[in-house]
């Protein structure tokens, strides 16, 4: 019989380990001190796609096994996961993206372009719905007999005694919980805005573009982004950063110039030189480290929970 697990987190990374442990029949609990629905997770675009994060190989290895899952939610509607058609494109030319042979996808014809783009991909992407992708996790760790609630971890020690496993998925929180300086916080911002009918997605993919411009539609709202502030860590929406990614992204596409604001969105990326994802012994206690995905949480997200089970077993 597998031993009881903490995983401290309820963002992407932490619920969908959470679930990977409880459904390979371990006795879970989750405590987060943000419960899902107000964590980076939640403030997330976001679609299916390997940005800012490293080492290379390992994030082709989770991002292809978490495409997988996702191109599988995506038949059931009430996890939020939709596959939707779109363009990632360059104001320059560039080599083809890493990732695009792994999506199927295809050069776009030079009319296909958005005018001042030269070179461009189309293919089809899970595009999710985070929080309601969050909700469709917590159910599902529920199901399996997992637990959550709500508390904040001062440090580690406070946490070791609580199981013989502990799990750690505290995004950016990993900075003061295990003392790593190398993580940092990427804030991210976004505007949500009724959607004027648009269906597919667009993403600005010009190598060492100094803003991110892209928008993902939500059946009735479009998610507008975005921004990028290493070493900023507040979480208020910016009123001239908001205008400003509005202005970009209806340069893209004039419909969205007079789509009415529904929303603003804050998270912070954990960002890290590398993900980590290993197993340590602390104090009679085994615990795996989990955090560190920058731009990709959810794209790395299932490659990791399903590889951190694996860690478990054979670290125990
Ligand atoms: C604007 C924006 C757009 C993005 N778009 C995408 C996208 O399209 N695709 C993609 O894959 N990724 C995207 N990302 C990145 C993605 O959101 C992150 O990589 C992901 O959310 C990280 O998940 P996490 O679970 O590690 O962290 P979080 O979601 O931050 O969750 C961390 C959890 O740990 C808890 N915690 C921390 N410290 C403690 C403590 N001491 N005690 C108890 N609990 C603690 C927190 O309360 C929280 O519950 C985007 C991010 C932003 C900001």
């Amino acid at each position: 019989m597998p031993a009881s697990a903490l995983v401290i987190g309820a963002g992407v990374v932490g619920l969908t380990t959470a679930v990977s442990l409880a459904e390979a029949g371990r006795d879970v609990r989750v405590d987060a001190e943000l419960l899902p629905g107000a964590t980076t997770s939640a403030a997330a675009g976001a679609s299916w796609d390997p940005f800012l994060a490293e080492p290379a190989d390992l994030v082709e290895r989770w991002s292809k096994e978490t495409l997988r899952l996702l191109l599988e939610f995506a038949t059931d509607d009430s996890t939020g996961v939709r596959l939707v058609e779109g363009t990632h494109e360059s104001r320059v030319p560039r080599d083809v993206p890493t990732w695009a042979p792994w999506v199927n996808a295809c050069p776009c014809a030079p009319r296909d372009l958005r005018p001042g783009y030269v070179e461009g991909w189309r293919y089809r992407a899970p595009v999710v719905d985070m929080p309601k992708y969050l909700g469709y996790l917590a159910d599902r760790l529920a199901h399996a007999g997992g637990r959550l609630r709500q508390h904040r971890y001062v440090s580690l020690e406070e946490a070791l005694s609580e199981a013989p496993v502990i799990v750690n998925c505290t995004g950016t929180g990993a900075r003061a919980l295990v003392g790593d300086s190398s993580v940092e916080a990427m804030r991210g911002q976004l505007v949500v805005v009724e959607n004027p009918g648009i269906t597919t997605f667009f993403c600005d993919d010009t190598p060492e573009a100094e803003e991110l411009t892209y928008f993902y539609p939500q059946s009735d709202v479009v998610v507008l982004g975005g921004t990028s502030d290493r070493g900023n860590w507040d979480l208020r929406p910016d009123g001239a950063a908001a205008a400003d990614i509005l202005r970009r992204c209806a340069q893209i596409e004039p419909s969205l110039a007079e789509a009415r604001v529904v929303g603003h969105r804050v998270g912070l990326r954990p960002v890290r030189p590398r993900v980590r994802l290993d197993t340590e012994k602390r104090d009679g206690a085994l615990l795996l480290h989990n955090y560190g995905h920058g731009g990709a949480g959810l794209t790395l997200s299932w490659g990791c929970a399903r590889e951190a089970v694996d860690l478990l077993r054979a670290a125990e």
